[in-house]
């Protein structure tokens, strides 16, 4: 069967594409190995819970009726009325370093007034940096990767300042050790510090559904449990899509969500293995606490809380199995309207090893989630109320469940720290969408997706 594109991986980005190409009638398939859509941040049922499998918050936020944002626009794209998503917006987030706090939420003056408060000598420079943020076109898909430790050196003195400034903006969105590409920064800052964060109502099933349902509407074509196998090639272009089932199909244009060097590694003629320096090295581990009782009964009010307790923070893959020094600690409950959530929920993300995680057998392996969420729920209880003793359920996610779910080599939930930002690959009608595009979390991914199918299918067909 032919096909004007395949689309591999039904995650947002996956979706986001099937959405637009669907919409002008492009005759797409949308291909997912698993049985359940949405990649990274699925969902599913445990002991009668239903669970977001990731889902902290959805950057971006801004109120309704703002148009020229990032969200709006996207959400216009797609077609999708903001009003399906029941956006609650955050009550207020923290980061917590051991010598100060800095308090956000989603009007950016307060973020501007903790600094001016904490760090008085930085306040000018801190401004001068965020009037160049707005102005910087984080979009282009040509700009060359600058150090952001470097950037922020010509503005600020202080390096506490720039950890804080670093501590969420790494966490929820960079596939980079110890730096950052600075127009990855610049997205991050704006996404999270000048619009801000918010949860759909019913969490990530809504954003999931509707896509899903849309795609379908457009008369898009979604296959689960339809992995690719391998991609057939004749050294300049894609002549056949194998599927894990043995069927063959063919199209004019392939996008793949797999991530880069996983997508290139399905290729018939791809080397052997794949270059390491493209592996992704970022992977976490996240635990969920169900509650008897809600974290504001227990004195807990903030949305998020991205914390640190060493002398500097530190963002890489770590030597032993978890590294509990620093982390995310997230309250599903204290957004906006969220008083129907049946109990409270915390949930916990530290930086892990997948490689020290998928060498465990079966009982080391149960053992050592054991151990790891006894030691980040010691560590996060520095940061909040003593939540322990209400638990009533709890769920511990490692890198192996993360590589098991998407296939992303490394567990690297951010993807290769070798992004292609134009999607292009060295075969003419394969192109990448999606995390490694450069396009992270799930604003990003949704945009990703539309950006390079109206690139390379739309614009160019
Ligand atoms: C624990 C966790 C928490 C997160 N929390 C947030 C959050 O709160 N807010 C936020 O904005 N972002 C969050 N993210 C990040 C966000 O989920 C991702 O950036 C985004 O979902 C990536 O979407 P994607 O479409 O690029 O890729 P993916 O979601 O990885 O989708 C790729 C899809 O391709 C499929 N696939 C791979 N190989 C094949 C193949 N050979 N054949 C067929 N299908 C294949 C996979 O099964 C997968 O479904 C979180 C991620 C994690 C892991």
């Amino acid at each position: 069967m032919h096909y004007d594109a395949i689309i591999i991986g039904a995650g947002m980005s996956g979706l986001a594409s099937g959405i637009r190409l669907a919409y002008f009638d492009r005759q797409v398939l949308l291909v997912e190995r698993h049985e359940v859509y949405g990649g990274l941040n699925s969902f599913y049922t445990l002991a009668g819970r239903r669970f977001d499998v990731g889902l902290h918050a959805l950057t971006n936020y801004v109120p309704p009726g703002v148009k020229s944002a990032p969200l709006p626009k996207l959400l216009r794209q797609l077609r999708i009325d903001r009003s399906a998503l029941h956006l609650c917006g955050q009550l207020g987030s923290e980061i917590r370093f051991p010598q100060k706090r800095l308090r956000f939420d989603n009007d950016f003056a307060l973020l501007r007034q903790e600094v001016a408060e904490g760090f008085p000598q930085q306040a000018d420079s801190f401004d001068r940096l965020v009037a160049d943020i707005r102005a910087y076109d984080d979009l282009s898909l040509s700009t060359p990767r600058r150090s952001t430790r470097q950037v922020l050196c010509t503005y600020l003195t202080d390096p506490l300042l720039m950890d804080m400034l670093l501590c969420p903006l790494m966490y929820y969105g960079n596939a980079e050790e110890d730096d950052m590409d600075f127009t990855q920064f610049v997205t991050m800052f704006k996404s999270i510090f000048l619009e801000g964060l918010s949860r759909p109502r019913d969490g990530v099933r809504v954003i999931l559904k509707t896509l899903v349902k849309k795609f379908r509407q457009c008369g898009g074509t979604l296959r689960t449990r339809c992995g690719v196998e391998r991609l057939e090639t004749d050294r300049h272009r894609v002549t056949g899509v194998r599927l894990e089932s043995g069927e063959t199909l063919t199209a004019d244009a392939i996008l793949s969500s797999a991530g880069l060097v996983e997508t290139m590694q399905l290729c018939s003629d791809s080397p052997e293995p794949p270059p390491e320096a493209e592996i992704g090295r970022l992977s976490f581990t996240e635990s969920i606490s169900c509650l008897d009782t809600t974290p504001a009964a227990l004195g807990l009010d903030s949305t998020i809380i991205f914390f640190n307790d060493a002398p500097r923070f530190v963002y890489r893959r770590p030597e032993d199995l978890v590294d509990t020094r620093s982390g995310v600690i997230c309250c599903p409950n204290n957004f906006e309207e969220h008083d129907h959530l049946p109990e409270g929920i915390l949930r916990v993300t530290s930086l892990a090893n997948h490689d020290r995680w998928l060498e465990l057998n079966d009982e080391a392996y149960a053992a050592a989630k054991r151990e790891a969420y006894r030691a980040t729920l010691d560590r996060a209880s520095k940061f909040v109320p003593e939540f322990r003793p209400r638990t009533v359920f709890s769920d511990f996610f490692t890198p192996r469940t993360i590589r098991r779910f998407t296939g992303h080599l490394g567990g690297a939930v951010y993807g290769s720290p070798a992004k292609v930002r134009d999607g292009r690959t060295r075969l003419k009608n394969l192109f990448i969408c999606g995390t490694d595009q450069g396009f992270l979390g799930i604003v990003g991914a949704m945009l990703s997706g539309i950006s390079m199918a109206n690139l390379h299918v739309l614009q160019d067909g």
